[in-house]
């Protein structure tokens, strides 16, 4: 099964977008973490008021540790939430549980909460001079900044 994908901006109306999709059975949000709070709240009456069933799909916490504005607001809303069966593991095999900023090879925790990175190898492109990377890491080595070796 295939359809294609709707970049959502922030001033995209998610309940108009449904009605105008109509009929519709379910939607499928990735990278809801991003979403605005109005838009999470669209995705809630959409459940309850249009019968749809909507499936989010996104990272709990930003490189801070901190839940992401759309995460915190899906949280709150959401009739279930579980975390994906594929567990990331940190390098020291413990569970990763944080996606950690790597910039120039060292794990930061102030910035914009949007920078994008590479999250592919080690070997960072970087950007405006700075190698920025995201890692896993267990809590323990996020926030002690342990990277391994
Ligand atoms: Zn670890």
């Amino acid at each position: 099964m295939a359809a294609p994908a709707i970049e959502v901006t922030p001033d995209l109306d998610l309940y108009r977008l449904a009605t105008d999709s109509w009929p519709l059975h379910y939607i499928v949000c990735d990278e809801v973490q991003f979403y605005t709070k109005a838009q999470c709240e669209d995705l809630a009456r959409i459940v309850d008021d249009l019968d749809v069933d909507v499936f989010a799909f996104g990272l709990l916490t930003d490189f801070r540790g901190e839940l992401f504005d759309g995460t915190k607001r899906m949280l709150e809303l959401a009739d279930e939430h579980s975390p994906l069966q594929v567990e990331a593991r940190c390098w020291c095999g413990a569970r990763a549980t944080h996606n950690a900023r790597v910039v120039n090879g060292g794990v930061v925790y102030e910035g914009d909460t949007v920078m994008v990175g590479d999250t592919r190898d080690s070997d960072a492109q970087p950007l405006f001079g700075d190698s920025v990377r995201y890692e896993l890491l267990c809590r323990n080595h996020f926030r002690t900044g342990d990277l391994g070796t």
